[in-house]
């Protein structure tokens, strides 16, 4: 914004060239705001998107069944199993935009509750046993037998496992086991910390999508991705929780190698950690 100004009881027209006392030059930084509130129009649009095309596959089969398929039995049995199926993707969606908009809506608010990770990582792969079965991989587990505590919201953090091994289970499901640990490091200042990794011997992701893949809707376009159900929502959900835990998430991918999704979260502070002033 400029805005010239002129001295009280001058004229413009008295200065040679018409030119003002002073120029008054104010910058605002709107790029954050601006960022944000493009970052929830884009993400509007996409969902109505995203939404639109089973509604309109929906819309189509039903203008079928009641017009040319109306005296075909065979013909509408073959377009309500797959209606059901668009209607059950309509479902998954706005399942995961719901998650999506109740968690940054706590996007400010730390989670205080004191949980033990290892019952996480347990409770994630008797979830997924059914599918792990079904796609013929071992889920296998290492973990210290100690309690693994963290601060944070056991259901988000269920998620968070179960989005990751689902996925490893999904698109890494050429490989024959998925493995699920979790171990301590330590942080650059020092701090204790617990990283819980997911790794499957699929075909991996190839190197240009990593960066990418943690965006709102956004999906590899390989065979196996094609093949299963998902929304694109799934790891962009794992983001923004990791985040309101003060923890990072890291992806690792060799074409052909497989995939490893790792979550690290600070460990709760044990009076061991506090190195504080020696009396000796
Ligand atoms: P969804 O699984 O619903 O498509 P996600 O956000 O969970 O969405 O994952 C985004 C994309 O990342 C997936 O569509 C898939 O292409 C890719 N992806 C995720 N996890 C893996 C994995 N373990 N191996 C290979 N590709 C993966």
């Amino acid at each position: 914004h400029i805005a010239p100004i002129y001295m009280p009881g001058s004229d413009a027209r008295d200065r040679p060239h018409g030119l003002p006392d002073f120029i008054l030059v104010v910058i605002q930084d709107l790029t954050e705001n601006r960022r944000l509130e493009r970052t929830r129009t884009d993400f509007v649009a996409n969902a109505s998107h995203e939404l639109r095309t089973p509604l309109a596959s929906l819309t189509g089969f039903i203008e079928t069944i009641q017009g040319a398929a109306k005296n075909d039995p065979e013909a509408q049995d073959r377009f309500l199993s797959i209606m059901l199926d668009q209607a059950r993707r309509m479902r998954r969606l706005i399942d995961d935009i719901l998650s999506l908009s109740r968690i940054e809506l706590k996007a400010h608010v730390r989670p205080e509750n004191k949980l033990d990770l290892t019952d996480i990582v347990r409770h994630t792969s008797d979830a997924l046993s059914p599918l792990a079965a079904e796609m013929k991989v071992e889920i296998r587990m290492d973990m210290p037998e100690k309690p693994v505590e963290v601060k944070g919201d056991r259901d988000e953090l269920i998620q968070v496992a179960e989005n990751l091994v689902e996925n490893a289970l999904k698109y890494g499901g050429s490989g024959k086991y998925v493995d699920l640990s979790l171990a301590e490091q330590r942080g650059a200042d020092g701090g204790r910390l617990w990283v819980l990794s997911v790794r499957d011997y699929g075909e991996g992701i190839p190197r240009e999508h990593l960066p990418r893949l943690t965006e709102r809707f956004y999906r590899v376009d390989t065979d196996s991705s094609r093949a299963m159900k998902g929304t694109g929502l799934g790891l962009a959900i794992v983001k923004h929780i990791v985040t309101r835990h003060r923890g990072r998430l890291d992806i690792e991918s060799e074409p052909g190698e497989g995939a490893t999704f790792k979550v690290t979260l600070p460990a709760i502070q044990e009076p061991a950690d506090v190195s504080g002033p020696s009396t000796a």
